[in-house]
């Protein structure tokens, strides 16, 4: 039977430099719970190591948790893959760190810790994750579909880092499987400022980087549960699976 999701697919961990240290597995799952969400996507800039903690904190609760990354490119774009499985993420993992030059300054970009479902440091990435990829927007999204993910660009109405940003315009054929929104801009707004992009399907995400911020920009989809496959179906509106609003 279908019902309405509450997915917020685009969540950062305490292993982006950028995000709270407090946002490890388990403090981000009781948080996405306590909110009613009832799918997260965990997307972390160019890496992945605390995605499996994530879906070991969910482990027996109701909250779906789908394996994702958010990857700059050669461009300066940022994608979102969401992809069905750990072994998915793995292989589009080793292909980013292949061509991600650099190391972190910890002083200046922050702490990237791998943390597992008890709260404990696993380790420490020293790879430069805020940086960019040598990976074009283009290889980037062919890669992602060849191990079955879901190609999202990131924010497109934001005036850094996004595709709208950087390259100034998205083609009909993109290949992208969604667009999403930023929480400042909504869904509604986003469909009158780019009347040109209709036959894409928008998403809204709350791009979290704090605990208070998780599911603060939702999108509703009328899923049958809340899996990797669903909202793919749901992306591409099929069998009665879709985004709401
Ligand atoms: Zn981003
Ligand atoms: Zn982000």
């Amino acid at each position: 039977m279908l019902r309405e999701y509450y997915c917020d697919l685009h969540i950062h961990t305490c292993l982006s430099p950028c995000a709270d240290l407090d946002m490890h597995p388990a403090a981000l799952v009781r948080q996405a719970t306590e909110k009613r969400l009832d799918v997260i996507a965990i997307c972390d800039h160019n890496a992945s190591e605390n995605v499996r903690y994530v879906m070991r904190a969910a482990e027996g609760g109701p909250l779906g948790i789908i394996p994702g990354m958010e990857i700059t490119t050669s461009e300066e774009v940022h994608i979102l893959a969401l992809v069905p499985g750990l072994d998915d993420l793995v292989g589009i993992q080793q292909f980013v760190y292949d061509h991600l030059p650099g190391q972190n300054d910890e002083r200046l970009f922050g702490c990237q810790a791998v943390v597992n479902e008890k709260g404990e440091v696993e380790g420490i990435n020293e790879r430069l994750l805020i940086g960019a990829t040598q990976l074009s927007m283009n290889e980037l999204i062919g890669t992602i579909h060849e191990f079955g993910g879901l190609a999202v660009a990131s924010h497109i109405d934001r005036e850094s880092f996004s595709v709208v940003s950087q390259l100034g315009f998205i083609d009909d054929d993109s290949g992208f499987d969604a667009l999403e929104i930023s929480r400042a801009m909504g869904m509604k707004r986003a469909r009158e400022r780019y009347p040109e992009l209709s036959q894409y399907t928008f998403i809204t995400s709350s791009d979290a980087h704090c605990l208070i911020d998780i599911g603060t920009a939702p999108t509703v989809m009328k899923l049958a549960a809340g899996t990797f496959e669903e909202v793919k179906m749901a992306m591409q509106r099929r069998e009665g699976r879709c985004v709401i609003g």
